[in-house]
């Protein structure tokens, strides 16, 4: 493997850098504060084509491969202080764009996709109810037989994108007795669609600038064309997109790691504190090494994720080993942040603190990362 990037990859990534410094910092405390999504900013974030990042051209994407496409996030993360619009970027693109672009039909591909990617139609990945959360696959949502469609009756929760979103990912159970194993199956459906309501909002501590709802299904109607990929198909379409997921969300993480380090490190220069500045004393010297070193081990194994994606059937472990590595980096990292920035990392002023709330999200979603330790206990005979 050589992650050398090429000289396309060095110019995509210093194109979006450039982009997100320069387009996406506005007015980010304001809008924390106020948990408010920027439809403006996610319009923009859609131009420069990162909604649709590894998607064939043919559908409107960039058909960026897996490597790529973490270069770019990376970029998208160093340049972008709204973590949140990150995330809900990430989210419409891993969990929603990526299961139509891989299992879809034709028609649901030709139907969603060019709006996917152009941004101007928002998916939401519904999936979680309120007693399955890590045990996924145990859901309450049940998806019946009507004539040629079936009717879907269930409530998901925590779904990112939810209150904004014009088309709904859902799973339902189609056959409860077989379960996760032949038992569910995946629907895209019109977030309109009679039966649907997405108007529930969660309040959260990080990531507020990111849309968090239920998605009720009240005997919405789902037509056999609404179906993704074959009845019963649900587990292994649902769990692709988790892998993929968990492996460029991490992508994202290491910019705002970067962006962090590049932040302390240039405080600790300047500080002062008696006769020296901050960073000649080793108790913070130390701290941002800390974070230089987990950057660079998070780097690797999220590239090697990422450059695994394209070529193997399953990324179950690389998946789960850099989403757990990746995120409680992150979170240390974020951490070390506010203390080396001292009380003033405290203030929302200097945006530390926002970047720390907003780390905690990575251990819990995409499966929290005590379930990802079980899959990769489970790869290795445990
Ligand atoms: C910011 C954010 C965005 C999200 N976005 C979405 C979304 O778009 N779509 C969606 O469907 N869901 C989404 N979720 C929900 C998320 O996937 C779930 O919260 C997560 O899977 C955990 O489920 P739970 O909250 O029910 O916790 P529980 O499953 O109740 O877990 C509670 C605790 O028990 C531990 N635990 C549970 N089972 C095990 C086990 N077998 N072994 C070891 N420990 C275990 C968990 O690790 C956790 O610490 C989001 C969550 C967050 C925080």
């Amino acid at each position: 493997m050589d992650f050398a990037l090429s000289e396309d990859q060095r110019i995509l990534r210093d194109e979006i850098t450039r982009f997100a410094e320069n387009e996406l910092n506005d007015d980010i405390a304001e809008r924390d504060r106020g948990q408010t999504f920027s439809r403006e900013q996610w319009d923009k974030c859609a131009e420069m084509g990162l909604a649709g990042l590894p998607v064939p051209e043919q559908y409107g994407g960039s058909g960026l491969d897996g490597l790529t496409t973490a270069i770019a996030l990376e970029a998208l993360g160093y340049g972008c202080r709204d973590g949140g619009l990150v995330f809900s970027l990430c989210a419409h693109l891993l969990a929603c764009t990526v299961p139509i672009w891989k299992h879809g039909s034709d028609e649901l591909k030709e139907r969603y996709l060019p709006g996917l990617c152009a941004g101007t139609t928002i998916a939401v990945n519904a999936m979680t109810e309120t007693t399955s959360g890590s045990d996924a696959f145990n859901m309450a949502c049940r998806a019946v037989k009507d004539g040629n469609g079936y009717r879907i009756n269930g409530t998901k929760i925590m779904s990112t994108n939810g209150p904004i979103a014009d088309i709904v990912i859902t799973y339902s159970q189609t056959d409860p007795e077989k379960g996760a194993y032949g038992g569910l199956t995946g629907f895209v459906l019109d977030a309109k669609t009679e039966g649907i309501r997405t108007d529930q909002k969660f309040e959260k501590m990080g990531l507020r600038t990111s849309m968090l709802g239920e998605v009720v299904f009240e005997d919405a109607y789902a037509p056999e064309e609404a179906m993704i990929g074959k009845v019963g198909g649900g587990t292994a379409i649902f769990t692709q997109s988790m892998e993929w997921e968990r492996t460029l969300i991490a992508a994202a993480h290491l910019g705002t790691m970067r962006r962090l380090l590049e932040d302390c490190i240039a405080y600790a220069r300047t500080r002062v504190s008696g006769e020296h500045t901050i960073g000649k004393h080793q108790a913070v010297s130390h701290k941002i090494v800390d974070m230089k070193i987990r950057l660079e081990a998070a780097r690797n194994l999220t590239y090697c994720s990422a450059w695994n994606l394209d070529r193997s059937r399953t990324s179950a472990m690389a998946s789960s080993m850099t989403k757990v590595f990746v995120s409680e980096a992150l979170v240390q990292t974020a951490l070390d942040a506010v203390q080396i920035h001292g009380g003033h990392g405290f203030l929302t002023e200097t945006g530390v603190e926002r970047i720390l709330r907003d780390s905690i999200g990575g251990t819990l979603y995409s499966g929290t990362n005590e379930v990802q330790r079980n899959i990769v206990a489970g790869w290795l005979g445990l």
